[in-house]
């Protein structure tokens, strides 16, 4: 069976109530493509899990965190659980990010035992890795996401999605080539303990003008969007061509 695509919205520290009629707008475009093979996704900031999840309840539109923590409660101020989040209502959780790797200091270790405690917590983590533009000028990309992966990646994870996003391209206007993402997509997808059922997507600056190319590529099974998934329409045209690219595949 072909592993359907996924669209998912990574709103980052963006996004009040005021902001909610986004999914009413979004609520068509997503049954459009629930149906055609396409899942939609979108991970608002943890203010707003509960009324997001409230108002998709009815919709073809899945919740889904941008972090959380590895334990499951306890004295740490200021985080949240994967229970936690799972209570609010959200499926997916978004593990690894750069920016947290950057800003809070997060290593892949740290972000398998999150990943563990998501899983634990009925959670589908996806596991972001991808490479700096130094890494990639010198050749390391590969090696670079391998090990990423390798010390991510939780023993016995039944269901995950992996987000190649190449550190360079994210917030920067700047795009990996097709062949550069294709080829590591094909890569990554040795890695993995389910190569054929795993969805590996694609996050860097993905516009729709950019969108028709990349959810053509056989190995790309979606795409994380950061800037343009504040707004329903350049989001919904990434999603229709997805839904493009999944007809083709
Ligand atoms: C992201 O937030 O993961 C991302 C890829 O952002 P952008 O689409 O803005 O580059």
């Amino acid at each position: 069976m072909p592993r359907r695509m996924m669209i998912a919205g990574n709103w980052k520290m963006h996004g009040q109530r005021s902001d909610l009629v986004f999914f009413e707008q979004l609520a068509p475009h997503a049954a459009t493509a629930v149906a055609a093979g396409v899942d939609v996704l979108i991970c608002p900031p943890a203010t707003l899990l509960a009324p997001v999840a409230e108002r998709c309840a009815n919709a073809a539109i899945f919740v889904g965190a941008q972090d959380c923590h590895a334990h499951s409660s306890g004295a740490h101020t200021g985080d949240v659980s994967a229970a936690m989040v799972r209570d609010a209502g959200a499926e997916y959780v978004i593990l690894g990010h750069s920016e947290r790797r950057a800003d809070h200091g997060e290593t892949s270790t740290l972000v398998r035992s999150k990943a563990q405690s998501a899983l634990a917590a009925g959670l589908i983590p996806i596991i972001c890795v991808g490479e700096t533009r130094e890494q990639r000028e010198a050749g390391e990309a590969f090696d670079i996401v391998g090990a990423q992966l390798s010390a991510s990646l939780p023993a016995d994870a039944a269901v995950l999605v992996i987000a190649y996003e190449p550190v360079w391209a994210i917030g920067t206007g700047l795009t990996a080539s097709p062949s550069d993402v294709a080829q590591m997509h094909a890569h990554i997808r040795t890695q993995l303990p389910d190569p054929a059922g795993t969805r590996v997507i694609y996050g860097g600056s993905v516009k729709p003008g950019n969108a028709g190319e990349l959810m053509a590529l056989d190995d790309v099974d979606g795409a994380l969007v950061g800037g343009a998934s504040l707004d329903v329409d350049p989001f919904a045209a990434i999603i229709t061509a997805a839904i493009h690219g999944c007809a083709v595949r």
